[in-house]
């Protein structure tokens, strides 16, 4: 489970995150809608320990990421622990161009999660072929096309075993045609349940039928949080509103 509490984030003179409250429980999948600028990304990269907040709590499974019980800081070692929680998948993919996609899958279970090769190739096979890869193990990103390479990212993220997804707008970057077999892949995902999922999207259709919950995000802050066919159908807040009738 993931809970923020006062949750901020600032960028010189700007406030990118202002104040979130939020919790998701355990196997749930989340979307993230708004506009541009609005601190959707930032609130990933805080949760992916690739930033650090300005104030507020992060808490992954009732531990703080960043601070010890006595309001300390934490350990370099426990914020490792709880970043191995967490996998991420990102909008331009940020594979390694020099490896192969199973060389790209297979490194952090090696230089992070300390398995031993064989485990690894054995693991990274695995989740090559249930993202339809088994067939381009050795081929290297330049050699696939976007949807292929998308899907080294979610099978590189998978490797790690996260209990916590996090998908950064990961469609976007695609040839419209390719758009439907990822998001086919992150239903698959969403649906066994296994992992807690955040997903910041533009796939409006996909965020109502597929998310359990949507969260409407303009200027930091959570406008609007409710069921995903609550807040397609009826959005609350005008601002909401507004948005949905601009993109839809
Ligand atoms: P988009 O839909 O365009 O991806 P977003 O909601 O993901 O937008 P963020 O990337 O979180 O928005 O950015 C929110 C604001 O924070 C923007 O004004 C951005 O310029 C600013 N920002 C983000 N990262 C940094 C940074 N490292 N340094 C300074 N400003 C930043
Ligand atoms: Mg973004």
């Amino acid at each position: 489970s993931i809970r923020l509490n006062k949750l901020c984030k600032r960028y010189g003179e700007v406030d990118v995150l202002r104040g979130i409250d939020l919790e998701i429980p355990a196997g749930q999948t989340v979307s993230i809608i708004g506009p541009s600028g609005s601190g959707k990304s930032t609130l990933l990269r805080l949760l992916m320990t690739l930033d650090r907040p300005t104030s507020g709590t992060i808490e992954i499974d009732g531990e703080s990421m960043w601070t010890q019980p006595d309001g300390s800081p934490a350990s370099s070692a426990h914020v490792r622990k709880v970043r191995g929680k967490i996998g991420m998948v990102f909008q331009h993919f940020n594979l390694f161009p020099h490896m192969t996609a199973l060389g790209n899958v297979i490194e952090a279970p090696i230089h992070v999660g300390g398995l031993s090769r064989d485990e690894a190739v054995e693991r990274g096979r695995h989740y090559l072929d249930l993202v339809g890869l088994a067939d381009k193990q050795d081929v290297h990103p330049a050699q696939l096309s976007g949807g292929q390479k998308q899907r080294v990212g979610i099978a590189r993220a998978l490797a790690m075993r996260p209990e916590i997804m996090l998908f950064d707008e990961v469609t976007s970057a695609l040839d419209p045609e390719l758009v439907g077999g990822i998001l086919q892949i992150v239903k698959d995902l969403a649906d066994k349940r296994e992992m807690t999922m955040i997903l910041v999207t533009h796939q409006m259709k996909f965020a109502e039928r597929s998310c359990d919950r949507t969260l409407f995000f303009d200027e930091g802050n959570v406008v609007e949080d409710a069921p995903s066919e609550e807040l397609f159908s009826n959005p609350k807040e005008p601002r909401t509103q507004q948005f949905l009738q601009a993109v839809i």
